[in-house]
């Protein structure tokens, strides 16, 4: 679409994910351009909007933010803020007659997720939830795979995302600004991953956190989980995230005549994809190439579409409710029940 016809996006919070990852991949959209800012630094701001041809009038403070009900411009409000603040922003947006994107994970609580369904429905907005890993080609890939039949019956999925995080002074280990630690940051991944790739909900789960006792980063929320998702067919999801680990974002489905494995699968970027089967006596292991497409700006743009077209987004705010659901339930196992000592 030529940029005049395009959806107009105002980005709430000017982080390093907005920064370093959504502005420059809105140059890699067709549907979807920034027109407006929301930041608490007005200096940053102020550059951010020359640099992407962002009008002044156009930017404004989290006090100001509800005038963006006078700016026809802005048809989208992507929050981008630390996870705490995502259900006020959404309410706020809801209120201010604008669809909302909001960043993973969608809230603190399920509570708050299912007050924020219930907020853009009244408004009569759409709500999507930013699981980008939907819109990324290899995931996708995998999904199709999967659902094609012919690799039989998967049995266990293997999903690990693991990074190093910093120094304490940082919202992520805040329990009010964060809700968790590396459950919701990144062991949502592997949580969504398990129910999109099956295409089922999970009946039974299992969970145990561990976090170093003496560090302060650790004092509100967890290092690390390790987590088990039963599903109706049989399937098992066995996942972990940790703070406390070096980089790794693989996942691996095991099925009855093959397997599949998605390097990097919830990375930004780096993706293969390898995959082994039986055909009669044969067995091969195939790498498949795809084109690469920018997830950040396949998901903005299907925000956009969903927008134009009228349509309901394939992540609706359901979809991050029921993770949360989900992450309360692997909280209390963590915290009710372990496994037997030996
Ligand atoms: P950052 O800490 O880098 O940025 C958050 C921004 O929010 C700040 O720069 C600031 O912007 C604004 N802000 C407002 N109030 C506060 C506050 N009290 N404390 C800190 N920041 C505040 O976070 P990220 O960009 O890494 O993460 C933002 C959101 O995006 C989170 O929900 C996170 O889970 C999600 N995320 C998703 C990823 C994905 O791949 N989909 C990857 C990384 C993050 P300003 O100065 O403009 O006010």
């Amino acid at each position: 679409l030529p940029p005049g016809q395009r959806v107009g996006f105002a980005l709430v919070g000017l982080g390093r994910l907005s920064l370093e990852e959504l502005l420059p991949a809105f140059g890699e959209c067709r549907r979807a351009r920034p027109v407006a800012l929301v930041s608490g630094t007005p200096e940053k701001a102020r550059a951010v909007a020359e640099q992407y041809g962002i009008r002044r009038e156009a930017i404004y403070d989290y006090a100001s933010f509800d005038s963006i009900r006078d700016n026809p411009d802005i048809q989208v409000v992507y929050v981008v803020l630390p996870n705490g603040m995502h259900h006020e922003f959404t309410l706020r947006a809801a209120r201010a007659g604008k669809h909302v994107l909001c960043e993973k994970p969608m809230a603190n609580t399920a509570a708050e997720a299912q007050e924020m369904v219930e907020a853009c429905r009244a408004a009569g907005v759409k709500l999507m939830v930013a699981y980008r890993c939907q819109h990324e080609p290899y995931n996708r890939q995998a999904v199709d795979l999967l659902r094609a039949g012919e690799l039989g019956r998967p049995r266990f999925m293997e999903a690990m995302n693991t990074q190093v995080q910093g120094e304490v002074a940082q919202w992520r280990f805040s329990k009010a600004l964060a809700g968790g630690g590396a459950l919701p940051d990144i062991g949502l991944y592997c949580l969504n991953a398990a129910r999109f790739y099956s295409g089922e909900e999970p009946v039974e789960v299992f969970a145990r956190i561990d976090s170093p006792r003496d560090d302060p980063r650790y004092r509100e929320v967890e290092e690390s989980m390790a987590f088990m998702l039963r599903f109706p067919s049989g399937l098992i999801a066995n996942c972990a995230c940790s703070y406390g680990a070096h980089e790794s974002k693989d996942l691996r489905v095991r099925l009855e005549k093959g397997w599949i494995d998605v390097e990097n699968a919830f990375a930004y970027r780096g993706q293969s994809l390898r995959l082994a089967r039986r055909v009669g006596k044969a067995e091969g292991i195939e790498e498949r190439r795809l084109g690469q497409r920018n997830q950040f700006a396949a998901e903005m743009d299907h925000m956009a579409q969903c927008v134009l077209a009228g349509r309901a987004p394939r992540t609706p705010g359901e979809e991050g409710l029921q993770d949360h659901r989900v992450m309360e339930a692997l909280y209390e196992r963590a915290r009710s029940g372990g496994p037997v000592g030996l």
